[in-house]
């Protein structure tokens, strides 16, 4: 209910915030948008607006502030980046005309998943909006990308695999349907994850979706998209025609992962740092133009598991590797090519301006060379520059019809190019004809008067004047001249003949003006009735670049092409470095190492010290996994590799040992969803499994984990353990075998790494070394050194066994009984007993190096 002092504007405000009560509502007034109420108040806050209010002296002042409309977008874009929606609402008719109320309606609708207007610098990155619903015990999930219009949908069963493909696809809004059936623990799911949830309802049977949503197969795909693309209309209200038919994708063609992966691997950022640097994509990305590395990160997150599609894309690269001159002439012409897929949006959308259709004119003439280029080279390349359609109809027409360097604004004329048009050809000849004849005039008038410094000049409030300096007034006949200002030092005036040709010159700029405003236009909308060619291009170019910059890594990593054996599970790679690491560290230090899994082996138990390069080994291997299946050279010498269908990883972030307790839970779930997931076909790295529990625990956890994947899974793993006892496992099971980065601790004590992986388990486990490296105080180190002796001559002189030689010749625990613990204690004394129990309870993982050496000095005194 509007409240009775409410002005006919607060009221009409009040309608409209009321069909958008989530958004910001820019509600525009004059050359300001106007936030008020509530939106006022908060938005001053957000945007550091100054608040002010409407009707201040009333009873109830309205808060409010403006923002000048023509620097909106920033203001969109610092709202919109901070996860809220933004209501533009335009004035529809002219207030100098309207009768009553101007009429007013909300013209777009710009939330964090449909914002297309692009930073700087952001190109390189998608901007997904999703959708999901759930029906019959499955879900569907559709996204896009407004600012390229690309269109996908998939459908699957898991509420977790439906989380972790909108993380993967870094989603930022969910269009969920009003009509509730997600399941409710899901939608609490959602909740959490931050992203921007909006709803939508089921859309009528509509033709311009059920064409888009033509090309799925399945009923809940349909829904989805529909879904989306309602949502899309109804907050765009605008032509969206660059919107390329749905296509449906199958998780399963693709080397599955899920967000832990990609976070323990660094592919897209650097779990340490946060950071893009340092991490696969940067390493990989030598893509020249926004496209491509778009594309690029899209493979890089969804590698391939077809060998013929995988091998196709390798032959490709090796043709750019072959082929320097071809590769380096083409990446040159990309580096004129602009966002194809971006300008097709804005064609679309009718937001393109002069500038970017010259910018599109500008690819377009890359393309000749670069399909040359293809056309002479090998086999391979000539495919795909038959594939190239230089489109050169709309280079020749932009390339008539517009000025090279045409300004922004595409209203005020100056755009289009001579000769293009007769009648705007004929309207400038006007002008310049008049040009010409005020030149003459002033002239004619200089000497008709005799003032020499008589001017003839333009001002926008008093059209074209004649300018005379005070003194030199008298010589003016005043029958001829009117005065029209006066300035300090001067007078201006006006004659007849002069207004007559201001008049013609007004016209003629005004029709020209217009007239070059209408062929814009049509030139738009021409480029516009090609956006499905423009798009096939941008497609084609961005996979070129996409090629081209793996050959340029490969080439300068000195990466290898990788070989396949589907037919046999060995992993055969010789010489593998760890890219990223490799490529931060002094060239020539990174130390390469053989990893040979063999076709019957299911596990390798990786043993040695803290910092010897176990985990780096093991994310080699699976970044050489995922580059070959990607179709990309690998660091190697030679890589022989079967086909994966899942990567699953269990490795220890810094930041969990922060999170203390929930560390072991995590842990846990992990392990889980791999021992859930994975089959013969798929790749295990378990980096320390158990340590966040107790050592009891952990390593009865730990063998227990392994004997199961022994037993019933059989995928490939790699299972680095502090746990020495474990290493035993390898004899009792064949397809276990031992391998361990070494170490060696030189004459002083010193612990030195040569990041050697070798056969068969570490003899001893160099923990207080590495201690002493990481420097804590020497009393503490030598009080360790001193509590193992005695620990090991406990065990020593308790048992009556001698100490064995080396771990692994110790018979195996019995999973979780214990037979033969960690340290055998058949006669243990009282004190040890109690130094042992204290021990077991000391959660290393949140120990402080000062609670270490208390924890150590306590353990002293009870012996
Ligand atoms: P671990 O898992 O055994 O504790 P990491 O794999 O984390 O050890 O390696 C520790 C550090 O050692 C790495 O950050 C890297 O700097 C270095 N390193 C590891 N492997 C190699 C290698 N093969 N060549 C050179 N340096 C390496």
């Amino acid at each position: 209910m509007p409240k009775p002092e409410e002005t006919p504007m607060m009221v009409q405000y009040h309608q409209i915030k009321a069909q958008y009560p989530d958004a910001f509502l820019f509600y525009r007034l004059g050359d300001f948008y106007e936030l008020f109420e509530e939106d006022a108040i908060k938005g001053a806050k957000l945007l550091e607006l100054t608040l002010t209010a409407r009707n201040k002296n009333s009873k109830h002042p309205v808060p409010m502030a403006g923002i000048p409309h023509h620097a909106a977008q920033n203001y969109i874009d610092i709202l919109v980046d901070q996860g809220y929606k933004v209501a533009i609402v335009e004035q529809m008719e002219d207030p100098a005309v309207a009768k009553g109320m101007v009429k007013r309606e909300v013209i777009q609708l710009i939330t964090p998943g449909t914002k297309w207007q692009d930073a700087p610098g952001d190109g390189k990155e998608n901007n997904f909006l999703a959708a999901l619903t759930y029906q019959d015990k499955s879900f569907g999930l559709a996204y896009i990308d407004l600012s390229t219009g690309e269109l996908k949908a998939t459908h699957m069963d898991s509420a977790a695999d439906a989380l972790d493909e909108l993380r993967s696809l870094e989603v930022k809004e969910v269009v969920l349907p009003t009509s509730a059936g997600l399941p409710a623990d899901f939608q609490a799911q959602l909740a959490e994850t931050g992203w921007v949830l909006s709803y939508q309802s089921q859309p009528a049977e509509e033709s311009l979706i059920s064409y888009l949503t033509n090309g799925l197969l399945f009923e809940n795909e349909k829904q989805t998209t529909a879904l989306l693309l309602a949502y899309l209309f109804d907050t765009q209200k605008r032509s969206l025609d660059h919107i390329m038919p749905a296509q449906s994708y199958e998780r399963l063609s693709f080397l599955k992962f899920n967000q832990a992966t990609r976070v323990n691997l660094d592919l897209v950022e650097n779990a340490r740092t946060k950071k893009k640097a340092d991490s696969l994509l940067a390493l990989m990305d030598r893509t020249k133009t926004a496209m491509g590395g778009r594309l690029l990160k899209q493979w890089l997150l969804r590698p391939l598991r077809s060998l013929g599609e995988i091998q196709n894309r390798l032959d490709l690269v090796d043709a750019f590797l072959n082929e320097f001159f071809v590769r380096g002439a083409i990446q040159d012409q990309l580096k004129s090519v602009y966002d194809l897929e971006r300008l097709a949006a804005r064609a679309a959308m009718g937001t393109m301006n002069a500038k970017e259709l010259v910018q599109l004119k500008r690819s377009l003439s890359a393309v000749p060379a670069m399909q040359k280029d293809l056309l002479d080279g090998p086999e391979k390349l000539k495919a795909l520059g038959e594939k190239l359609d230089p489109l050169s109809d709309l280079t020749t027409l932009i390339d008539q019809a517009l000025v090279d360097d045409p300004p922004v604004s595409v209203r005020d004329g100056d755009l289009i190019a001579e000769g293009y048009n007769d009648r705007l050809d004929e309207y400038r000849q006007v002008l310049t004809e008049n040009q010409t004849w005020l030149t003459t005039f002033e002239q004619e008038e200089r000497q008709a008067t005799g003032i020499s410094n008589l001017k003839v000049g333009y001002n926008k409030n008093f059209g074209y004047f004649i300018e005379v300096s005070k003194a030199n007034i008298p010589k003016l006949d005043p029958d001829r001249y009117t005065r029209r200002q006066t300035l300090t030092n001067a007078e201006r005036f006006v004659t007849p003949e002069l207004k007559e040709h201001e008049r013609l010159i007004i016209e003629a700029r005004s029709q020209a003006t217009n007239l070059e405003y209408e062929l814009f236009v049509e030139i738009r909308d021409q480029v516009k009735s090609q956006i499905k060619r423009i798009q096939a291009l941008a497609a084609l170019v961005a996979q070129l670049d996409v090629l081209a910059s793996l050959a340029e890594v490969a080439e300068n990593q000195n990466f290898v092409r990788p070989n396949f054996d589907a037919q046999s599970a060995a992993v055969s790679i010789k010489q593998g470095r760890h890219p990223v690491i490799e490529s931060i560290l002094p060239a020539g230090e990174f130390v390469a190492n053989d990893i040979e899994i063999g076709q019957d082996t299911t596990i390798q138990l990786i043993t040695g010290p803290n910092m010897a390069g176990k985990s780096t080994y093991m994310r080699e291997m699976a970044l050489i996994v995922i580059l070959a299946q990607i179709g990309s050279f690998v660091p190697a010498t030679a890589v022989t590799l079967p086909i994966f269908d899942q990567v699953f990883t269990r490795i220890g972030a810094n930041d969990d040992l922060a999170r203390g307790q929930s560390t072991f839970m995590v842990e846990m779930a992990e392990a889980n969803q791999a021992l859930q997931g994975a089959t013969s076909h798929s790749l295990i790295l378990f980096d320390e499994l158990g340590r966040g529990t107790a050592t009891y625990d952990g390593m009865a956890l730990a063998q227990a984990i392994i004997e199961y994947l022994e037993k019933n899974i059989h995928a490939k793993t790699l299972f680095s353990t502090h746990y020495h006892e474990l290493t035993a496992l390898a004899e009792q099971y064949p397809d276990i075998e031992n391998v361990h980065v070494g170490a060696q601790v030189d004459a002083d004590g010193q612990i030195h790494f040569q990041h050697q992986v070798q056969a068969g388990p570490a003899d001893r486990s160099y923990g207080i070394h590495v201690a002493a490296l990481a420097g804590l105080p020497e009393p503490l180190i030598k009080n360790a050194n001193h509590i193992l002796q005695d620990l090991e001559a406990g065990r020593d002189l308790a048992s009556d066994k001698p100490l064995p030689v080396a771990p692994e010749a110790r018979p195996v625990p019995d999973q979780l009984s214990q037979e033969v613990p960690l340290f055998d204690l058949s006669a243990p004394d009282e004190a040890s007993e109690k130094v042992l129990t204290e021990l077991d309870q000391v959660d290393i993982s949140n120990l402080t190096p000062l609670e270490a050496l208390n924890t150590l000095a306590k353990l002293q005194k009870m012996r």
